[in-house]
């Protein structure tokens, strides 16, 4: 079995790395400060179409693959930890504020019944004896049940206790790539020096093609998409609903204990991460028009988070265009959806299997020409 370096502790990283150590690879993630980055910022929704756009089915059919794996991964992991991820299966309501959103969710409702996606459309009364809290002004909704939602953060602690326990070896450095010729070999850090691996798995989210010692045909076509969010609280820890309710740009994700995540920003501002007073207004402001008691709650934390967005919002999985070095990145705003199934299909890839199908789609060739597996 092999040898791995894996660069970048995000959800994505330590998601390989417990199942590569799982199939008997040796692994080592290098990381200045794992947990960090765009996956401790997420929301944690598991929604397989609510973020898919037209033309996007590829893409659709990977998260529902994911999304469907996600019990039995959550299972394992916390059974591995003893660590509660808050994973739930809580649904999630759409609701429209007029004519034009309700014409445009029923647009969503077709969409979602038409992949197998279990809908309801509800009236405006529905909606409310379902959530006593939504505004009366809501006009009518989409009930999705099938979507779940994980707390991010117990997930990453959660996936580190399993790479700890497992063997995995944590390195916080920054990692710069070694090759040797046109292979890459491993990678060094400042104070460890050189660590071999047979396969380098990058995973370092955003920071993917600012990693020193890229060849540069192998910088990976990976951009930072900056998304600001709020985390609010109730202060008898009453939650606010139950279910996850999605306006047209705002979401709100109780996490069943008072607190709820309010989201997000999709802003081109490249490494930025200051949160504005524009975009905090912007949320609350559309959060309280679909639930007027968010005035209510505290302000727990407000912060901006980067997602590694690609040219086509797929991730990149599979080797790179350079021999020992394969991509695990560009998860954009499903990383958290997408991580199970991208740890399988990297791990087996790694192990020498080929490509399974369901990722086909996203290897790193698409945007390129050549794409070479290790000798
Ligand atoms: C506001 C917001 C809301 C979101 N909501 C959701 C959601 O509801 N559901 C969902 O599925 N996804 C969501 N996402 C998207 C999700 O967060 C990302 O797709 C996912 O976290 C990417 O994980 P990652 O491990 O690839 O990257 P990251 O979590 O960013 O981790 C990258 C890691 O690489 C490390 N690194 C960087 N450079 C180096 C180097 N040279 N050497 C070593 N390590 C390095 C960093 O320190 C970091 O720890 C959201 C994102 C944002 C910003």
């Amino acid at each position: 079995m092999p040898d791995v370096v894996v660069v970048g502790g995000g959800a994505i990283g330590l998601a390989v790395a417990w199942r590569l150590v799982g199939r008997g690879a040796t692994v080592t993630v290098v990381d200045p400060s794992p947990g960090s980055g765009a996956s401790c910022v997420a929301a944690g929704m598991l929604a397989p179409a609510g973020e898919a756009q037209f033309g996007e089915e590829r893409l659709l059919t990977l998260a529902l693959e994911s999304w469907r794996r996600y019990p039995e991964f959550v299972a394992e992991l916390e059974l591995a930890t003893g660590c509660a991820t808050g994973y739930r299966e809580s649904g999630s309501l759409f609701v429209a504020r007029d004519v034009d959103e309700w014409a445009a969710l029923t647009r969503e409702g077709e969409f979602r019944a038409g992949i197998g996606l279990d809908v309801v459309a509800m009236t405006s009364r529905e909606c409310r004896a379902l959530e006593p809290r939504l505004s009366p002004r809501i006009r009518g909704g989409l009930l999705a049940d099938g979507d779940r939602q994980i707390d991010p953060r117990r997930l990453l602690t959660a996936l580190n206790v399993v790479c700890e326990r497992d063997g995995v070896s944590m390195v916080r450095e920054t990692a710069t790539l070694a090759c040797d010729g046109d292979r890459v070999t491993g990678v060094t850090t400042p104070e460890r020096g050189q660590l071999a691996g047979d396969a380098v798995v990058l995973c370092a989210g955003c920071w993917s093609p600012l990693v020193a010692g890229l060849p540069p045909e192998a910088v990976p076509p990976v951009r930072p998409v900056k998304g600001q969010i709020l985390r609010l609280r109730s202060r008898e820890g009453e939650s606010l609903t139950g279910h996850m309710i999605h306006g047209r740009d705002v979401y709100l994700v109780p996490r069943g204990d008072g607190r709820v995540v309010v989201g997000a920003t999709v802003e081109e501002r490249g490494y930025d991460t200051a949160v504005t007073a524009g975009a905090v207004h912007d949320l609350l402001r559309d959060a309280r028009e679909l639930i007027p008691d968010v005035a209510e709650l505290e302000v727990e934390e407000v912060e901006a988070g980067l997602r590694p967005g690609t040219p086509d919002n797929a991730p990149l999985l599979g080797w790179s265009a350079v021999e020992g070095l394969a991509f695990a990145t560009g998860h954009h705003r499903n990383g958290i959806l997408l991580a199970p199934i991208t740890a399988d299909v990297m791990a087996a890839l790694v192990c020498g299997e080929v490509m399974p199908d369901e990722a086909a789609p996203f290897t790193p060739s698409r945007f390129a020409t050549a794409s070479t597996v290790p000798a």
